[in-house]
């Protein structure tokens, strides 16, 4: 199979090229150049594999440079149980209509580790395959939850160094200190003052700054990223909307055929655009339900065919969330029109004028797959204490799918079943889902994860035990206009 770039069409590359690349050059992102199709069958043979299984199944499909044999051992060791409990990404039923697909269970609590446990490996790998000599260096722009998750995949993989920018003031108390005290001999943590677009804008202009670029060829170097633009780490998400399916059909949400719609708190647009090449490799997926929080560029997207990200910016309580440029719907709109031409065209505007807009067959082809909705601080708040109620405890970017969900069934009338894609745990979050809950206790990050289990009587997530006793190594951080500098430091070429 071929990975083409969204802004460049003519460049074709083989899996192992697109996930050892990263972006391409222009700026483009890679994905496949058509979709394998999965019959019915396979669906449900999928049911009888346990998740490493399913994994190698599919993304078997996409890497054909890889044996199964070897998907097959990369999978085992990424979703092993010492790393995420018996099940990586079980289905929590809460009614004959609802489920929950808990994607937190890895090592930093957050669904990213779905991906990126697994990411590392295939990208080393693919480096091999390609016959690339020169050490990666990795670097990433996070929200929060990305730059953890990263860490602990990347920390000592031979012949990698990370480096994770995350905004200084966008992120949770329990978030930053877990990327601060990270271990590993190859890892650096460094905080912006900015938003996460800065962060993320400062990394796209290192990627493409070529004078950077040869000068780190020459030292032995080359960069790649860790975020939803790698290949690597989206295709490993399509694996659960396959797995949740087949779980939802065995706990009787619905029977093998069955349309199961899937409501996704979104940000980068990564995790939704997983679930649509899921659907359109023939999974029963009716609607794709995009949830956002008050930064609801996309949601104003997929009503008006307008992206305008020319508003205010709020930091919210579900800060993975926070962002006006969601770099995976690139792909979305290069899979559905086939034109890099009008990618191109659409990413000029955004970048100078901060807006565009779609044709309006485009947003119609848009809205047949994607339904979409937002929840209000106080509503998310409300829908956790809602569901707390109700025996069950969400944190706030699961909280703005539950709510948006509900939103959608009381509006729409469509009344297939409904499985919200839950991305964290609560104890990320300890302070919102406390107030949420009712409780007025204050007290620092750490201290509010022990709050939130004695008043909750759940237990505190193992990889976040003993968070505050931990050595904080990377506590600095840097304007926006010098992020550069803090790569050539990390490098020893500064
Ligand atoms: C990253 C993240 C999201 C957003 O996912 P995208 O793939 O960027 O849309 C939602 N919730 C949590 C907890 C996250 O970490």
């Amino acid at each position: 199979m071929r990975y083409l770039s969204t802004r460049d069409a003519s460049l074709s590359l083989s899996a192992a090229e697109a996930i050892a690349r990263g972006l391409s050059r222009e700026g483009g992102l890679f994905l496949p150049e058509s979709l394998p199709r999965v019959s019915p069958e396979e669906i449900r043979a999928l049911g009888d594999l346990d998740y490493p299984g399913r994994a190698v199944k599919i993304m078997g499909l996409f890497l054909e440079e890889f044996s199964a044999g070897e998907l097959a051992e990369h999978a085992a060791a990424a979703y092993a149980p010492e790393r995420f409990g018996p099940d990586p990404a079980p289905l929590h039923p809460v009614d004959g209509a609802a489920a929950f697909l808990e994607l937190w269970h890895g090592p930093t609590c957050a669904f990213k580790d779905m991906a990126l446990q697994i990411m590392p490996r295939l990208l080393t790998a693919s480096l091999k395959k390609t016959g690339e000599r020169k050490q990666v260096c990795i670097l990433v722009a996070t929200s929060g939850d990305t730059g953890k998750a990263a860490l602990e995949g990347f920390r000592d993989v031979p012949g990698t160094k990370i480096l994770v920018f995350y905004p200084s003031d966008g992120v949770s108390d329990v978030q930053k200190l877990q990327m601060q005290t990270q271990v590993g001999g190859n890892v650096g943590v460094c905080g912006v003052k900015g938003n996460f677009d800065d962060a993320q804008n400062g990394v796209k202009a290192i990627f493409s700054d070529a004078a950077l670029r040869s000068r780190l060829e020459e030292a032995g170097w080359f960069f790649s990223s860790a975020n939803s633009i790698n290949w690597g780490r989206l295709l490993p998400q399509v694996v659960y909307y396959f797995s949740a399916y087949c779980d939802a059909v065995k706990a009787g949400l619905c029977a093998w055929g069955d349309e199961l719609n899937f409501c996704v708190p979104t940000g980068n647009f990564g995790n939704i655009l997983a679930g649509w090449f899921a659907k359109h490799m023939g999974l029963p997926v009716g609607k794709l339900i995009c949830a956002s929080n008050t930064n609801h560029i996309l949601t104003d997207f997929l009503s008006t065919g307008v992206y305008d990200r020319n508003r205010p910016f709020h930091c919210t309580i579900s800060p993975s969330m926070d962002i006006l440029i969601s770099s995976n719907l690139e792909r979305l709109l290069f899979a559905m029109t086939g034109s890099d031409e009008t990618v191109r065209e659409y990413m000029d505007r955004l970048s100078r004028e901060g807006k565009y807009s779609v044709s309006g067959s485009l947003l119609e082809r848009l809205q047949a797959d994607f339904a979409c909705g937002w929840s209000s601080e106080e509503e998310t708040e409300a829908a956790i204490g809602r569901m707390y109620g109700r025996g069950y405890l969400m944190d706030p970017h699961t909280a703005v799918a539950w709510e948006v969900l509900e939103q959608y069934r009381r509006t729409s009338g469509d009344d297939r079943p409904g499985v919200v894609v839950s991305t964290a745990s609560p104890y990320k979050f300890c302070d919102s889902v406390l107030r949420s809950i009712g409780c007025r206790e204050s007290g620092s990050g750490t201290e509010l994860i022990r709050t939130l289990s004695r008043v909750t009587g759940t237990a505190v997530p193992a990889p976040l035990e003993g968070l505050e006793n931990r050595e904080r190594r990377f506590t600095g951080s840097v304007e926006k206009t010098e992020m550069t500098e803090a790569v050539l430091r990390m490098l020893d070429l500064g």
